[in-house]
């Protein structure tokens, strides 16, 4: 049920509400998907439950980005977008496991181990939201919270067959959201279908003085505003489609088709070399990577190290025994970037690039209203697909410029294979989410 609906239904009935809480505890201790790592709740029983990324901190919750170094960290205040939820009518409900950091696309790398996908078992539910878009998908979750830096929002909505907002950077507050990549990261809106992504959308954004990367524009109201009915000049960018397997490319073309036979305009253009977006994304994503992790030491924050002899080993061991492979893996990485003799090659190279991205994407939409474009290479791959580190970059080659160039992206399904949805994104204007919320709708009604 669309949350429009369930709210209607739930002014007739007092109790609806606790009602409903009960019945997804229950869907979620049958579940086998391991999509929560926990079902703690508001108090407050009048406010609809959205689950929350294990990211996101919510007063007097265990908080933990899905690592070991985080347990025992008890969040002393609610991030912005929990406050916003409360205000809206809605409430946080669940912790959903994630990539450790939120550095990854399958969710495998939590410490509670991996998320299956809810449409085939033995398949990756995308990430590092993983857990977030398989409880909705699922059917136990109405709605959740999490976080893209390079797709993290979008990829896994796209694997599990459900709606993924990206907003653009600077319209949803990020305070109280544990940094991966301050320059990249943005919570957003997983839901069941585009309307619900509006109506979520528009309860969590807005000017928080507490980011100092909060746009001071005013908050938007796109679920009143939704329109499916624009004819709009769709951006295509063919050439990407060839790093795509060919059941991606078939759903790009289908999409393309149908668009074009509601009435829109679609315009070919050309990006950059996507081997110098992956470049420039993991040299600045691992640079602030360790800068932000730096603090997660054993002094202040979660789990520390026992047996100790002096401060160094304190360092040493905690942060040795409660990372994983891959956040180890960015943090040297990152440190590597930012050495002295190296900045200048790497760093300052990889934020040119960056600028150079930035500027395709707008100039691309000086001309169109939006890109279509698909979110991953193929549909949700199995456990066991033994993918490098190299390789599972590679797999973020649709969705990180996106957040290179700061702007709004949002992910819905436009069809399947094999049981395994596709999903498509359309790009946009800088802080013209509504634009992406009318398309996606209209795509949505004419695929129903
Ligand atoms: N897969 C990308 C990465 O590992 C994106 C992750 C994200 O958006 N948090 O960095």
């Amino acid at each position: 049920m669309s949350i429009p609906t369930l709210q209607e239904a739930l002014k007739l009935d007092k109790d609806g509400i606790q009602e409903l809480k009960n019945t997804l505890k229950e869907k979620i201790q049958a579940s086998d998907l391991n999509a929560y790592i926990g079902t703690l709740e508001d108090s407050d029983t009048n406010l609809l439950p959205i689950a929350i990324k294990d990211n996101i901190n919510v007063k007097g919750w265990e908080i933990t980005c899905g690592s070991e170094i985080l347990k025992g960290y008890i969040a002393p205040y609610n991030a912005t977008v929990i406050e916003n939820l409360k205000r809206s009518s809605f409430a946080p409900f669940g912790r959903t496991n994630m990539d450790e950091f939120a550095m990854g696309s399958t969710t495998a790398s939590s410490c509670y181990g991996k998320t299956l996908n809810p449409k085939n078992k033995d398949k990756v539910p995308g990430g590092s939201s993983g857990g977030s878009a398989a409880a909705v998908a699922g059917g136990i979750a109405l709605a959740a919270l999490g976080s893209d830096t390079g797709g993290s929002i979008r990829q896994p909505a796209s694997f599990c067959g459900c709606v993924g907002l990206k907003p653009t950077y600077g319209r949803v507050s990020r305070y109280g959201l544990v940094a991966y990549s301050s320059s990249l990261d943005q919570i957003g809106p997983i839901t069941q279908n585009v309307t619900d992504c509006a109506l979520l959308f528009d309860a969590i954004a807005g000017y928080d003085k507490m980011d100092s990367t909060s746009a001071k524009i005013e908050p938007p109201n796109t679920f009143r505003a939704l329109n499916s009915e624009l004819k709009l000049r769709i951006a295509i960018l063919p050439e990407l489609l060839k790093d795509a397997d060919s059941n991606i490319q078939n759903a790009y073309q289908k999409t393309i088709d149908l668009l074009s036979k509601n009435g829109h305009t679609i315009i070919e253009k050309q990006m950059l070399d996507t081997s110098y977006i992956i470049a420039a994304y993991y040299v600045i994503c691992t640079a602030e990577a360790s800068s932000n992790l730096a603090r997660f030491d054993g002094v202040r924050y979660g789990r520390r190290a026992k047996n100790l002899s002096n401060l160094k080993e304190l360092y040493l061991k905690t942060r040795s025994e409660g990372f994983g492979d891959e956040v180890k893996r960015r943090i040297l990485l990152g440190s590597f970037v930012l050495s002295s003799g190296y900045y200048d090659a790497y760093y300052i190279k990889a934020q040119k690039v960056r600028t150079l991205i930035a500027r395709q994407y707008n100039t691309i939409l000086q001309d169109c209203d939006v890109i279509l474009s698909p979110v991953a290479p193929s549909v949700a791959f199995s456990f066991d697909a033994c993918k490098t580190p190299l390789q599972m970059y590679l797999e973020d080659i649709y969705t990180i410029g996106v957040n290179l160039a700061g702007l709004p992206a949002i992910s819905l399904p436009v069809d399947s294979d094999g049981g395994l949805p596709i999903g498509m994104q359309f790009i946009g204007k800088a802080f013209d989410e509504q634009t992406l919320l009318d398309v996606a709708l209209h795509l949505e009604n004419t695929l129903k």
